[in-house]
């Protein structure tokens, strides 16, 4: 390993640490098990030769929210044992690229991309973990399902046997009153607990990935599973909002 990359395996290694001191902070006064949290390092817009220094510090699972990003960064990475989760809105004319590399994705909203996905898993001969998501901020900018959907939408997925169904997903409104970011939050753990009660036979919702550098540890008090932190990790991103928005372009376009 150079020098620069020492250097920045150690800061890396240094936020992490930083990051995983708050999720179990915050288990603790939620009474939960620091375990019972994954944390997903988001890598949008961090380089390849950084995830080489993020490997080093120990992570070897990476969200990203763009198919083509996380195919480039696939195949530089090719040497080493990486797996990707693709976290952003997927559109079919990509699923080829998804049901190729990725092992999981979170985005999951549409039966049309549901079918997608079902047929190349097919073709690939392999499987996908997947979450739903849910718009549960009810914001025309957010991807995901309307809560009133989860239900009706989740009764079509047992059809579906290339893709593992393991829970819900979420971004909470940007907002800095903390009350109004803890309802989103609450509100797709009360979606999970109908979908307990009386969600289709044979699949499982339990996941709960909520919960970004902003917010994740209000996410953790609310019973999140998966945390999914970039910025607190690898730094500040220029132009932060680009990367959710609907109709806003983002800096590297899929
Ligand atoms: C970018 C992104 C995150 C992480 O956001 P940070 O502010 O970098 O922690 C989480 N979830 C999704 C879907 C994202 O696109």
């Amino acid at each position: 390993m150079d020098n620069a990359t020492a250097d920045e395996t150690a800061a890396i290694a240094e936020r992490l640490y930083a990051v995983r001191s708050r999720i179990a902070a915050a288990c603790l006064r939620a009474g939960r098990a620091p375990d019972d949290v994954r944390l997903l390092p988001i890598t949008k817009t961090v380089p390849a030769h950084r995830l080489r220094a993020a490997l080093a510090a120990g992570l070897s699972f990476f969200g990203e929210n763009k198919v083509q990003e996380a195919k480039a960064k696939a195949e530089a990475l090719a040497d080493l044992p990486v797996r990707w989760s693709l976290v952003g809105h997927l559109q079919t004319n990509k699923v080829k690229e998804v049901a190729r590399f990725a092992a999981e994705f979170q985005a999951l909203d549409s039966l049309r991309v549901a079918e997608a996905l079902e047929r190349r898993l097919e073709i690939e001969d392999r499987t996908l973990d997947v979450l739903v998501q849910v718009n549960t901020s009810g914001e025309a900018s957010k991807f995901g399902l309307a809560p009133g959907d989860v239900a009706g939408f989740a009764r079509e997925l047992p059809a579906f046997s290339r893709l593992r169904v393991g829970g819900l997903m979420t971004l909470a409104i940007f907002s800095a009153e903390e009350e109004r970011v803890r309802r989103c939050f609450r509100l797709l753990a009360a979606l999970r607990e109908r979908l307990r009660q009386d969600g289709p036979a044979g699949l499982s919702f339990e996941a709960l990935s909520m919960g970004m550098s902003g917010d994740f540890e209000i996410a953790v008090e609310e019973g999140a599973t998966v945390v999914r932190v970039g910025q607190a990790i690898f730094g500040a991103r220029p132009t932060r909002d680009a990367c959710f928005a609907k109709s806003t372009p983002s800096p590297i376009s899929s």
